[in-house]
């Protein structure tokens, strides 16, 4: 089955109750019992079944499965924003002690965590971009995780998952990957080799901008060496699978950041035309990147052109896409501004994977906490502007950022 119509007819698309073509919204806080002893059969893990919508909900389960079976993992957890979810995935494997290594080009929420996480003994180390030679001299008996974006926001440098991940595993380091702005359909990291796989759904997968959220997928695959990762003892008997077990009974479950039955139901609405709005929206940004980058004095930032270095990765790792962003250098922090304010059908948010074209300047909003060097090796400079390319027509995009360019 190919992907567009896996999103449809895939195994996780089930019968609903009363015939319905998408999941009921199951907008509860509980669900009722027979007996006490079904109760508590389902609390105690020996009984599918749900009780209590933070542990576990229909609609959820839904978008869970749908998630799980396009990214090709073992599991998939929900959370109630993809900050959220990354916060899970890292407390869920990582102790007072423990190293990190992490690009440097990535989601301005995420390094800000990173720093966070330093108050709780979590330490990490930044690379210009994840490769095997930049990520070996940081390697040392502390380093637990290797995290990266596949396609960095806003730095758009593309990972090579599959050497990166190799060299990890050789190391006995899982690669966890923000895959956010790659998509399933661009790419499936696990295939790859990655071990664990984060999304904020808020954006390509959901796709309409309406609901906050998040995703972690397990590929199980990762042997955990549990003498080394100590945030997993006690999950021992569980093999592979102490990953999942443990977010699910443990740190998911009991930092409640569940995500709400109403936006698990538009997610699995939104994800049902990601393919499609890939097409259109890869396709858009590669014909504007293009078409901005000869204009003179504007610098473009877009994987797939030929001064990029990573273009034959596009080709090989993501079915010669380059995904939906692109940034571009105006010349000035007062340019970039004018340009921002005469754009006519690009809106000037700070969300990316709508189905309309959004226009930011990162570097008085999203980066406002960063260092200026953090700034610069995220591809954040006081004249930048990132684009998250829509579905418009493409004529009318290039039309109007080349008019609001020209008059700036
Ligand atoms: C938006 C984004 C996040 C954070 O997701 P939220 O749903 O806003 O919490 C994380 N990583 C990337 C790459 C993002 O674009």
């Amino acid at each position: 089955m190919e992907f567009n119509t896996r999103l449809l007819h895939g195994k996780a698309v089930r019968k609903y109750p009363d015939s319905a073509i998408l999941p009921p919204i199951s907008q509860v806080t509980a669900f009722r019992f027979d007996t006490a002893e079904e109760q508590a059969k389902v609390f105690q893990h020996k009984a599918a079944g749900f009780a209590y919508s933070r542990v576990g909900n229909p609609t959820v389960a839904a978008f869970e499965q749908r998630i799980n079976e396009l990214e090709g993992g073992n599991a998939c957890i929900a959370c109630s924003s993809g900050m959220s979810a990354i916060t899970l995935a890292l407390l869920n494997m990582l102790c007072a002690g423990d190293e990190i290594i992490a690009g440097s080009g990535l989601y301005g929420g995420s390094i800000d965590l990173f720093e966070d996480l330093t108050k709780f003994g979590i330490t990490t180390h930044f690379v210009n971009h994840v490769t095997p030679e930049e990520i070996e001299p940081l390697i040392n008996s502390h380093t637990r995780l290797i995290y990266s974006e596949v396609i960095g926001n806003p730095g758009l440098r593309v990972l090579d998952i599959r050497k990166v991940a190799d060299f990890a595993h050789a190391h006995g380091i899982p690669l966890m990957t923000d895959s956010t702005t790659a998509t399933p359909y661009l790419v499936n990291p696990i295939s790859l080799g990655a071990d664990i796989v984060v999304h904020s759904s808020s954006k390509y997968i959901n796709g309409y901008g309406n609901a906050i959220s998040g995703v972690i997928i397990d590929s199980a695959k990762f042997k955990w060496d549990f003498d080394r990762f100590r945030a997993l003892d006690g999950y021992r008997k569980f093999g592979n699978l102490a990953y999942t077990i443990r977010l699910r009974t443990d740190i998911w479950e009991n930092m409640g950041s569940c995500l709400s039955p109403a936006n698990a139901f538009l997610n699995i609405a939104g994800l049902e035309t990601l393919g499609l709005r890939m097409e259109r929206i890869c396709s858009n940004a590669s014909r504007l990147a293009e078409a901005l980058n000869g204009i003179d004095g504007i610098k473009v930032n877009y994987p797939l052109l030929e001064s990029s270095p990573d273009r034959d990765l596009c080709r090989t790792q993501l079915k010669g896409f380059g995904g939906g962003i692109l940034t571009f250098r105006t010349g000035s922090r007062e340019r970039a501004f004018r340009i921002l304010n005469s754009l006519k059908y690009a809106v000037i948010a700070s969300n990316i994977g709508d189905i309309r074209t959004l226009a930011i300047h990162p570097d008085s909003t999203l980066y406002i906490r960063s260092t200026k060097e953090q700034k610069e090796s995220a591809g954040v400079f006081e004249d930048t502007i990132r684009v998250s390319v829509g579905i418009e027509n493409i004529d009318d995009l290039i039309d109007d950022f080349t008019e609001a360019i020209r008059n700036s």
